[in-house]
């Protein structure tokens, strides 16, 4: 019988368990529904959408390849995978499931006139799975890691099927080029084609580049200017390449690959923590800080405009927030001390900075997104306090930043390693490098001083 193949951020065809089950029982029809309804505010971001767009030309190819192709529908998932059905007299629609609460929803929607299949795969456990001993899942990373570590090595990925079965006949199809995912005017995309390739091959040749030098990892990983991270994370958010695949690659090329494969364990405790609490991109972990003043008015929307396009005065955080707005990604380090610099420094909302990353972000992901804003900001459920400020001008030597800032700040291009990182404290600061936003210790303080007046 035909099934459809309902697919979202799984955008490949290896390991893909839904597409297996698919392909077992007859005819498939894979189709990507471009849904701006059912996420509301949670549409995907400007970046996300350049990737997207050239992620779904790539599947295209890929299937066809396979015999099959993609449909592609605009519209709520769960009225077009209804309408798809009773067109092409599908009974069964396979997919991945997914954990944004939008999409648990959807997926709700659907099995209650369509029978649903959801598959497992795009985590190395299924979040929520991996609970405590009274049952629970888990609140805190490193007991999380502990228990998700004993039920690895995942199990090997399994290859794309040789052939998908076509239908006899294919239903009609949106073109790509309509649903105008990419910038056009301005065009603020042309870095993004230099530095990515999206789709499943360019995932797997992406895992392929890092693996003979996935052994820098663990003493390079925090230095922005050596990229010796792996670059997966868009390939993964859109799902790409399997979390598995990644797993099995790095062991087999690295042999203690520990450092490494708790960082991928952190995507899965992000989608664990959203699992756990729906509304994570709204509501405080901690609701003792609700009650924290952020500042807010034309002050507060300069400084976070200062913020967003990399005039601070702090080289550390207008490199990062200008690779941001050029490549669509950003080193983790400097997501950290960017992120911690708005909320501490400039006392803005975490919300609001984790809206400009969702809109920026080729990697934009609700889990990882908000989970990691509010680790920065102390407000989540785990341990990390608001107390904790990092110094974003002592970050920036520990972590060798010259070279980094030298390629994203040309202003400063021509100062010395010492000046660099802080060049009013030298004197050296030129006339088109706008002056500090904020004092390092004014800005510490205000901040400490909101978090009193919370208690
Ligand atoms: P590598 O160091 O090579 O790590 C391998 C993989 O592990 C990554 O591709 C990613 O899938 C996963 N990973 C690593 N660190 C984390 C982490 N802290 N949390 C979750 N997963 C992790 N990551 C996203 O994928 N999407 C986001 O929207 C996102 N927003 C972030 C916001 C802030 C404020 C911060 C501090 C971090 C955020 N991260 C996010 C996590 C992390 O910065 C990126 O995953 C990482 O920089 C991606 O680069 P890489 O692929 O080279 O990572």
């Amino acid at each position: 019988s035909i099934s459809l193949l309902w697919l979202r951020r799984d955008l490949r065809l290896s390991d893909h368990a839904a597409l297996i089950a698919a392909v077992a029982e007859g005819p498939v029809i894979p189709v990507y529904i471009l849904d701006d309804d059912t996420p509301k505010h949670r549409r995907m971001g400007g970046a996300s959408r350049w990737w997207l767009h050239h992620s779904l030309a790539a599947l295209d190819t890929a299937l066809r390849g396979k015999g099959s192709r993609l449909i592609l529908r605009r519209g709520v998932a769960a009225t077009v995978l209804a309408e798809l059905a009773a067109q092409t007299g599908a009974t069964r629609v396979h997919c991945i499931r997914h954990y944004e609460p939008w999409w648990r929803n959807a997926e709700r929607a659907v099995a209650q006139t369509l029978d649903l299949v959801c598959h497992d795969g795009n985590y190395l456990e299924p979040p929520g799975s991996i609970t405590t001993g009274a049952g629970q899942p888990y609140k805190i990373y490193t007991p999380f890691w502990r228990a998700l570590s004993d039920q690895m090595p995942p199990p090997p990925p399994a290859p794309a099927p040789d052939t998908i079965p076509a239908p006899a006949h294919w239903p009609a199809s949106d073109t790509l080029a309509h649903w105008q995912l990419l910038p056009t005017k301005p065009d603020w995309a042309p870095g993004f084609a230099q530095e990515w390739a999206p789709g499943e091959a360019g995932a797997q040749e992406r895992l392929a580049d890092f693996l003979p030098h996935a052994g820098g990892y663990d003493t390079g990983r925090n230095l922005p200017s050596d990229e010796l991270t792996s670059r997966l994370s868009p390939h993964l958010h859109f799902g790409e390449i399997s979390p598995a695949t990644v797993w099995h690659g790095i062991l087999a090329a690295k042999g203690d690959a520990t450092v490494y494969l708790k960082e991928i364990a952190w995507r899965d405790y992000a989608q664990n923590v959203i699992q756990q609490y729906p509304d994570y991109g709204r509501a405080n972990g901690r609701p003792s800080l609700d009650t924290l003043a952020w500042r807010s008015g034309p002050e507060a929307d300069a400084d976070l405009a200062a913020w967003q396009q990399g005039r601070t005065g702090y080289p550390i955080v207008d490199a990062g927030m200008r690779q941001l707005w050029t490549s669509g990604w950003l080193h983790n380090r400097v997501r950290m001390i960017t992120a911690s610099f708005l909320i501490k420094h400039l006392l803005i909302d975490w919300r609001r900075g984790e809206q400009w990353f969702w809109d920026c972000l080729v990697d934009a992901d609700y889990g990882s997104n908000t989970v990691n804003w509010q680790w920065v900001a102390g407000t989540g459920i785990d341990a990390n306090m608001f107390s904790r400020i990092m110094a974003p001008l002592t970050q920036s030597v520990k972590f060798d930043a010259a070279g980094y800032i030298r390629e994203w700040v040309p202003e400063l291009a021509g100062l010395s390693d010492e000046t660099i990182h802080d060049p009013d404290a030298f004197g050296r600061r030129p006339r088109d490098y706008p002056a500090k936003i904020i004092g390092h210790r004014e800005g510490r303080e205000r901040a400490l001083a909101a978090l009193q007046r919370t208690r």
